[in-house]
């Protein structure tokens, strides 16, 4: 083996020390650029098998360093984390063979064989359907369906809790005197904060354009600057009232996994930018920020949510005078009461004083969850169920404005 990889490499280095593209046409210089990608990608192929076997054979411990991970960090020049990663796609391999005679073969980067394999690995059934979005989607997109094949693999509590116990915020200055910022949060986080953000980047990013394309900053440095105005505007705003511009998350899902409350393989429920989250997190994002929510049926864009939790001081003044109890017919609890959208928000259901009630927290779990539900007639609440069918908010606002006369 050793005799046949110094034979191409001396050629190889021939070739590097010779090289002179200035004659080809342009079809020709493409083709180049291609070949030489793939033969960069075998080398990794191999590199990662030859990293696996100096791991197994514990050759590195002849080396003076800490760990496999570190020497081969060091000798290719990468980071310690990257060769821990590549570590873990060649013990992953021999169960995927589809993907490992992709890698061989040249047809993955590194950055797509660690995405690839830990997704395949939890979800086996996925790895023929990732090695096609591989070949065929932006590293960006690939990498989208991977996360969500990875998401959908885990139950939603897992990762919860795995996204939270490892949350954390670390800053430190570098040896060059710049503050630094590393982060991790739990998705419904990230995408509050980047909800909130995103006003300042926009006003950031106008200010920045009308300097013209010369002096015009990058995205990244345009959401630099947008951290610091947010933090600057919380600390002069000082009384806590925060007058500044209101926080919009937006979030796609499938109609599907809307109606069913969660997703199952192959359908979205993502915050763009951010990565997927669990229907459950996403209506429970519906806290202070408003949220706007695309929900797709098949491609089509079926429906544009846009729905707010929060109910305005006067309406829940107006809601507890009006209901001064439980307004199940015959139940009269008075303590403790909770409030609710008769037509859910996930359906559409608007914050409006026709769509709101008030209920105990007994006949709020058994319409929330055990398919019971609220109707109105001719002034008067009516109780159905279990598995009633639906009010219509038409009837709601209807039945309201005719007692209102
Ligand atoms: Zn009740």
């Amino acid at each position: 083996m050793f005799e046949r990889l110094e034979n191409i490499l001396s050629q190889l280095q021939a070739l590097v020390e010779g090289f002179d593209a200035s004659g080809l046409d342009r079809a020709r210089s493409l083709e180049l650029y291609e070949s030489l990608c793939r033969g960069e990608r075998l080398m990794h192929a191999a590199k990662a098998l030859a990293g696996q076997h100096l791991a197994d054979s514990n050759a590195w411990y002849d080396t003076d360093h800490r760990s496999p991970a570190h020497f081969m960090a060091a000798t290719a020049g990468t980071t310690i984390s990257h060769q821990c990663h590549m570590l873990e796609v060649a013990d992953l391999l021999p169960k995927l063979p589809e993907t490992d005679r992709a890698f061989r073969s040249g047809a993955l980067t590194e950055d797509k064989v660690i995405d690839l394999a830990s997704a395949a690995a939890l979800d086996p059934e996925s790895e023929e359907g990732l090695l096609a979005l591989a070949e065929a989607a932006s590293l960006e997109e690939f990498r989208a369906g991977c996360a969500r094949v990875r998401h959908a693999a885990s139950s939603e509590a897992e990762r919860h809790q795995r996204a939270h116990r490892r949350r954390y915020l670390r800053h430190w200055i570098n040896i060059d005197g710049e503050f630094r910022l590393s982060a991790s949060f739990t998705p419904e986080a990230g995408a509050q904060i980047m909800a909130a953000i995103e006003p300042y980047r926009q006003k950031v990013a106008d200010r920045s354009s009308r300097k013209g394309r010369k002096g015009r900053a990058p995205a990244g440095a345009v959401l630099a600057d947008a951290l610091l105005e947010m933090a600057r505007h919380d600390r002069t705003a000082g009384d806590g009232s925060n007058p500044g511009p209101r926080a919009m998350i937006h979030v796609r899902m499938d109609y599907q996994a809307m109606m069913r409350g969660y997703t199952v393989p192959g359908e979205i429920c993502e915050v763009p930018g951010v990565g997927p989250i669990s229907v459950a997190e996403a209506n429970g994002m519906l806290g202070d920020a408003l949220v706007s929510a695309v929900v797709m049926d098949g491609t089509d864009i079926r429906n544009v949510i846009r729905m707010g939790r929060v109910i305005p001081a006067r309406m829940e003044a107006a809601l507890l005078e009006r209901d001064q109890c439980c307004v199940v017919p015959g139940c009269g609890q008075r303590h403790g009461l909770e409030k609710d959208h008769v037509v859910p928000i996930h359906e559409g259901g608007p914050t409006t004083l026709y769509n709101l009630c008030r209920l105990c927290g007994w006949h709020h779990y058994l319409k929330t969850h055990i398919g019971y539900g609220l109707r109105r007639r001719l002034g008067h609440w009516l109780w159905d169920g279990p598995w009633a069918e639906q009010c219509t908010l038409e009837e709601l606002q209807q039945d309201f404005s005719a007692a209102a006369r």
